[in-house]
């Protein structure tokens, strides 16, 4: 009898030990799922629960969203960050709407084409929702394969081509295994495997792990330093959106000057958002989630 491969013990091991997380329901649609991984690409888990809860029960189909405005989108979005996904999300409504009759797509050149949809996210979608054999490679498939496959403490910042390819020869080759195969990966990376402290006496493949074999110790500190936020432009863009996402409407310039002290850096902030597209111009003295009411002429934000 043939040993069982890395997939099929790193699968035995999800099936058994895999978190009861909503986006993994046998019942749940594409949708929720395309959702649940936007959600999921900056944001940890326990954060990412109540906002979907309140997403999906809003919007349970693409063209529920699609009829409302990205200034919505913007506004359930709440602070799980990057809101810049809220605006991304609305929009990919939108083309599931115009293009795909409100289904969300199951083609992965199809996927691809949908605004902010990138390698990971179509892959994502495509294999979970639909069942199909693709890598799917975030920052911790990265880890796992790089780890138990290549013998080396971590993966490199960015997914490369050759990260895809790596962790395609470890799927089996029938599509629903693959995808099942898919998610146990990353559940591996996220709870067994993790960047500093991996928990190998646990782990279902340690045995034939090629970095645990080496004897090489876990990185000693952070992979990334914690950024810092108080001060930042990204705190003043917080209080500002904060601010806009709670009115009703236009919000006079008089209003927004009153949450940071510092005119220039108040100032880029909020050019910044508008260079985001999560503002925009409400008349000459105000601003406005984007798409928030009627189309407005466009001001100079020199002035
Ligand atoms: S044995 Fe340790 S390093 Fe290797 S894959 Fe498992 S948790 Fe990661």
């Amino acid at each position: 009898m043939t040993e069982p491969n890395f997939a099929t013990l790193v699968s035995r091991w999800y099936e058994e030990n895999a978190r009861d997380l909503p986006w993994r329901k046998p019942d749940v649609g594409p949708w929720a799922i395309l959702v649940s991984e936007v959600m999921l690409q900056q944001t940890p888990v326990v954060r990412v629960l109540p906002a979907f809860d309140a997403w999906l029960a809003r919007w349970p189909v693409p063209a529920a969203l699609a009829q409302e405005s990205p200034a919505e989108a913007i506004r359930m979005w709440g602070r799980l960050g990057y809101p810049r996904r809220a605006v991304r999300l609305y929009e990919c409504a939108v083309a599931i709407v115009e293009r795909h009759g409100g289904e969300v797509p199951d083609r992965l050149d199809q996927l691809l084409a949908l605004p902010g949809v990138g390698t990971y996210t179509a892959r994502a979608v495509a294999a979970f929702a639909y069942g199909q054999r693709h890598p799917v490679v975030d920052t911790n498939v990265r880890r796992v394969v790089c780890r138990a496959v290549a013998g080396q403490p971590d993966a490199g910042p960015t997914t490369r081509p050759a990260d895809l390819v790596a962790t395609e020869e470890l799927l089996p080759l029938e599509p629903a295994a693959a995808a099942l195969a898919s998610a146990a990966f990353m559940e591996l990376g996220a709870v067994i495997c993790t960047a500093r402290t991996p928990h190998c006496a646990r782990c279902p493949v340690e045995s034939s792990c090629a970095w645990r074999a080496s004897g090489q110790e876990a990185p000693a500190g952070p992979t990334r330093r914690p950024q810092r936020y108080a001060g930042t432009d990204r705190q003043v863009r917080g209080l500002l959106l904060g601010m806009l996402r709670e009115a009703t409407g236009p919000v006079p310039q008089q209003r927004l000057d009153q949450v940071w002290t510092d005119d220039v850096q108040r100032a880029r902030a909020l050019a910044g958002l508008v260079q985001d597209g999560l503002v925009e111009p409400a008349g000459a003295d105000a601003f406005r989630l984007v798409g928030d009411g009627p189309p407005q002429p466009v001001a100079d934000l020199t002035h």
